[in-house]
């Protein structure tokens, strides 16, 4: 059983279990390195379930050496903690070297059912990928994560997850000074494309780096050859292609807004990664952007598909002289893989649909999705909201949808509905119940995430604490957690803007 321990002269300190396959197998990638040391570390949110499902011994995380751990302040015995190199294309300009310029990767542990995943830290401090940042972490930024990615988890959305939060006791000075922090964060990889294109233009580390990705998360392809019409790293692309597409379906059904889609974020995984300038949408609008550095919107909720593919582009080109030593054959065969992404999207997408609106796949009308989204985007419905009312409406509450969009509106559209049910031979009532698994009632809203996290800046946890609670339970209805299922009031989304890399 994997445990942190204090050793005796209680310095040392060892998380067994750790090891070290990247940094050992492909040490050109990476730097190794130290984090710097916390003037006052304090936990804040430790995530123990997580823990146990790593074997980790929560007391001994919660104990002075486990938080010093945690707060990157003292490597664990044994350990090999390095920054990871990577490059990336961000807002679509290439930076050749970005690298983990405020984390370390601990090293990789293995879960209770036997995966392999990365234990990494965050806001850990200045590294050889610097540049000009400071290499910190506050705590407002590393709750959000901690509380986002929990979030998806808990909606089924594949993600990295989130060990801890520990406050650093130290100053960061961002407008103003605010609260360091550094989050413990479990990953099935921290590979990127970025990755891909930092390794691609080293040369000969890219094959050794493709080996090691697919054994890791798709060991199905290890055996197939490395040249021909059927090599590996063909059938790589192609199920990094799937695992992407059907990861922003995800988003694209949740109402979630990346951000910041840059290839530095873009894993190999298939989960979604850096939770900086993220949100959900209130109201529908395929225009939504938060961010504040994206005054384009280059990553608007509804361009995510579309930048997702140009992002999985820059991949496949990281891959062309693996693919084939002809560059021609390898461009047309890479991009037919490329050409599978729009139908692979949709077909998630559809498949996804259908559930939410408690039809059985596939939709035969599929206008009827299109038309809502037009209906729901005139009326600035609230997205979340607008598939519980739905399912209240063939329980015979229609007040919800009424609240949502004008009854003269959208009538028409729910007679059609109705007849797509009773065409499916869908009862009314289990219908209701099939839509209310799939469909969240609670997610992170923009304005209790950002009131909880201001409290939590100012030393008070309990909203945020209580706010975790509520989206790790995105499905049960509970009668005192109703405030967490209000849109934000105009007044605050009118404002609202999230920030990045703070
Ligand atoms: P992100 O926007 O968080 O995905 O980060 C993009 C790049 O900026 C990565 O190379 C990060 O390591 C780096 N970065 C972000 N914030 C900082 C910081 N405070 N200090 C140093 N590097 C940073
Ligand atoms: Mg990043």
């Amino acid at each position: 059983m994997a445990a942190i321990q204090d050793s005796t002269a209680g310095t040392a300190t060892t998380v067994a279990g750790l090891e070290s396959t990247f940094a050992d197998e492909l040490s050109a990638l990476t730097v190794p390195w130290q984090g710097a040391a916390a003037p006052d570390p304090q936990l804040l949110v430790v995530n123990e379930p997580l823990a146990a499902s790593l074997q980790l011994d929560v007391e001994g995380l919660r104990s002075v050496d486990g938080v010093g751990v945690l707060s990157g302040s003292t490597a664990p015995v044994g350990a090999k903690p390095v920054a990871m190199a990577y490059a990336g294309h961000q807002f679509g300009g290439y930076a050749p070297i970005l690298g983990d310029g405020r984390a370390l990767l601990l090293g990789e542990l293995l879960t209770s059912d036997g995966r392999r995943v990365d234990l990494h830290l965050k806001g850990s401090g200045r590294t050889p990928f610097s540049r000009g940042g400071d290499g910190y972490a506050v705590v407002g930024p590393m709750l959000r994560e901690y509380l986002v990615s929990e979030a998806m988890y808990a909606l089924g959305i594949p993600t990295t997850r989130a060990l801890s939060v520990v406050a650093t006791g130290r100053d960061v000075r961002r407008s103003g000074a605010e609260p360091g922090a550094v989050l413990a964060r479990v990953a099935s990889s921290h590979l990127r494309v970025g990755t891909f294109e930092f390794a691609a233009r080293q040369g000969e580390i890219l094959q050794p780096l493709a080996d090691y990705a697919i054994a890791r998360h798709y060991p199905e392809l290890t055996e197939l050859p490395a040249t021909g019409a059927n090599n590996r790293y063909l059938r790589f692309l192609e199920a990094v292609v799937e695992a992407q597409a059907s990861l922003v379906a995800r988003w694209m059904l949740t109402g979630f807004v990346h951000g910041v889609m840059n290839t530095d974020n873009t894993t190999i995984s298939g989960e979604t990664i850096d939770y900086g300038p993220c949100a959900f949408l209130d109201a529908f609008d395929p225009s939504a952007v938060f961010s504040s550095i994206d005054g384009g919107g280059r990553y608007a909720f509804g361009n995510q598909p579309t930048v997702l593919k140009w992002n999985l582009a820059r991949f496949a080109e990281t891959l062309l002289t693996l693919i084939d030593s002809t560059p021609d054959d390898a461009i047309s065969v890479a991009s037919a893989i490329l050409d599978t992404f729009d139908e692979r999207y949709e077909s998630h997408y559809a498949a996804g649909m259908a559930a939410k609106l408690g039809l059985v796949h596939p939709i035969v009308d599929r206008g009827l999705v299109d038309d809502l989204l037009t209906l729901l985007a005139q009326h600035g419905a609230d997205w979340t909201g607008t598939f519980r009312a739905l399912a209240d409406e063939l329980r015979g509450n229609s007040e919800p949808i009424d609240d949502l969009v004008p009854r003269e509106h959208i009538e028409p559209w729910l007679q059609r509905w109705h007849g797509a049910l009773t065409e499916q031979g869908r009862d009314a009532v289990e219908t209701a119940s099939a839509m209310d698994r799939v469909n969240p009632l609670y997610i992170p809203r923009n304005h209790q995430l950002d009131a909880a996290l201001r409290a939590a800046t100012d030393g008070d946890l309990v909203p945020f604490e209580k706010l975790l609670e509520v989206v790790t339970h995105p499905f049960d209805r509970r009668e005192e957690w109703s405030d967490y299922t209000e849109a934000a009031p105009e007044s605050f989304s009118e404002t609202f803007q999230t920030f990045c890399g703070t």
